[in-house]
């Protein structure tokens, strides 16, 4: 990784809770904030978005990178989920990331596992819907993980609507204390949302992937335009997926922002959400709508 006369840069990793716990107990002993990324690896621009966010409002940054067993269902990628360490740690060494907790499924569920965290209704829609126990696997990770490293702040995508809001609502209910940051959706140049699991797409695959953020900006320009029949709405929206070769849509809604429950009529700000199979891999994608400026918003967010 390194050019010649450089010198390589390494990153500190843990790979049990006591290593991670030790680590951090002794950066927040020195007065740090300590700032957690949680992600499954296979990092992108995406995951490093959250990392510099991190890293500029915290003294210390965790990154924690965890394949999480428990949030796929049997007939889901777990087994063949890109894993990449090597490059995962030069890019955290790179970012300046202080410490990558790394740690084995046994260490984060060791034999006479029993406990998990059920956040109801957020977790039976949409995504929940379509892969049951999803989020119970989240919300029991992300529980687990902000016990594990005790972070001040941790740094979520807005890429995963769904799971943000379900997060904060764990953090409430449970009075985790905990500050959760929401970072926006970092796409390609022509509007594709980044994900470790677009490396499945072949080249006609990854050109009908823009379907999903093509049907997201009808529903912007639509609402910006005067559109106020927000079920003719997503009736387009879904028809514009289905009509992309290799797409079959799971869902194509616009929500309330906070309950997720389908609007009926506009509100001052909306989220629009898509989920579809591009081929045999399951891409999602979202937007929020703020009404009052929906000429304004565009695909960065
Ligand atoms: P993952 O590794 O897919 O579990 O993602 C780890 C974190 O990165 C989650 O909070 C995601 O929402 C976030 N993330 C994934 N893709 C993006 C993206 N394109 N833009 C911003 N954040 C993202």
């Amino acid at each position: 990784m390194s050019s010649p006369g450089s010198v390589p840069v390494a990153v500190q990793t843990a790979e049990t809770v006591a290593h991670v716990r030790a680590t951090v107990d002794a950066a927040r002993r020195r007065g740090n904030r300590v700032g957690l990324v949680p992600t499954m690896g296979a990092l992108h621009a995406g995951h490093m978005s959250l990392i510099s966010a991190a890293r500029r409002e915290c003294d210390f940054v965790v990154v924690s990178i965890f394949v999480n067993p428990t949030q796929f269902g049997p007939q889901e990628d777990f087994g063949k989920y890109p894993r990449d360490l090597p490059a995962d740690l030069a890019l955290c060494a790179r970012a300046g990331v202080d410490a990558v907790f790394c740690p084995s499924p046994a260490e984060v569920y060791p034999t006479g596992f029993a406990s998990f965290v059920e956040v109801a209704g957020l977790s039976d829609v949409l995504e929940g819907k379509i892969r049951p126990g999803h989020f119970r696997g989240v919300a029991t990770v992300v529980l687990k993980l902000f016990e594990m490293v005790r972070p001040d702040v941790a740094y979520f995508g807005r890429k995963d609507y769904q799971q943000q809001t379900i997060i904060r609502r764990m953090v409430a209910d449970l009075n985790v204390p905990v500050q959760i940051h929401v970072c926006p959706t970092i796409r390609e140049a022509d509007g594709l949302a980044l994900s470790s699991r677009n490396v499945y797409l072949n080249p006609n695959e990854r050109h009908s992937a823009l379907a999903l953020s093509r049907s997201l900006q009808l529903a912007r320009e639509s609402l910006a335009g005067g559109e106020r029949d927000v079920g003719h709405l997503r009736t387009r929206m879904r028809d514009l997926l289905a009509s992309t070769p290799l797409v079959r849509p799971d869902y194509a809604t616009i929500v309330h922002p906070d309950t997720l429950a389908e609007a009926s009529s506009p509100l001052p700000t909306l989220v629009a959400l898509v989920a579809a199979k591009v081929g045999a891999t399951r891409l999602i994608d979202n937007e929020v709508i703020s009404l009052e400026s929906a000429g304004q918003t565009h695909m960065a967010q």
